[in-house]
């Protein structure tokens, strides 16, 4: 990880100046602690889930922009993507899954700050939200995403499943709540 960031400095993808932090040429914000993030998930979790999935899909819609300037192929592209939302703090990122022609891919994130949360449904909205919108853009912009099982919930990971939306059961009460159908 220490070797990915430092990769970042030397070709000054990351830069440090006073009052500004840019990474991959986008002011960033490192003093969001992680508590500071999750009181903010969890008020907005309460009010509207569906706000913080969308807010979510911009930001990722944004992030694929970023690192779609230093790769091209959409393979390079989601490496380079999940190296650098590794280093973001949310969690640990891999791509468990991925059918490139059917555009459909697991995703599970590990240690992520959002156990701190406890919820009896999934609660990544945000986080799903990032991952959809990166993915819309690399593979194709019909995907959605369901977070099937999270760490908010006592597992030992969250898992996504992103797909196109057709793909998904709607009869599941899952996939109804989260994608609002
Ligand atoms: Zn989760």
């Amino acid at each position: 990880m220490y070797e990915f960031i430092n990769k970042l400095r030397l070709t000054r993808q990351l830069i440090f100046e006073e009052g500004q932090i840019s990474l991959l040429g986008k002011p960033t914000v490192m003093m969001l602690p992680a508590d500071a993030f999750i009181e903010l998930h969890s008020v907005y979790l309460k009010q509207d889930p569906v706000r913080l999935y969308e807010i979510g899909k911009a930001a990722g819609m944004d992030f694929h922009e970023l690192v779609a300037h230093y790769a091209l192929e959409p393979q390079h592209v989601i490496k380079f993507g999940v190296q650098v939302f590794n280093i973001s703090g949310f969690g640990k990122l891999e791509v468990s899954q991925i059918d490139y022609e059917n555009s459909r891919c697991i995703m599970h994130i590990k240690e992520s700050i959002i156990t701190k949360i406890k919820s009896e449904d999934p609660a990544c909205h945000y986080i799903r939200g990032l991952l959809v919108g990166f993915m819309q853009k690399t593979l194709c912009p019909d995907i959605e995403g369901v977070e099937k099982s999270c760490m908010a919930q006592g597992h030992q990971m969250c898992e996504f499943v992103l797909q196109k939306k057709d793909s998904f059961d709607k009869s599941s009460v899952l996939v109804k709540k989260q994608l609002n159908i």
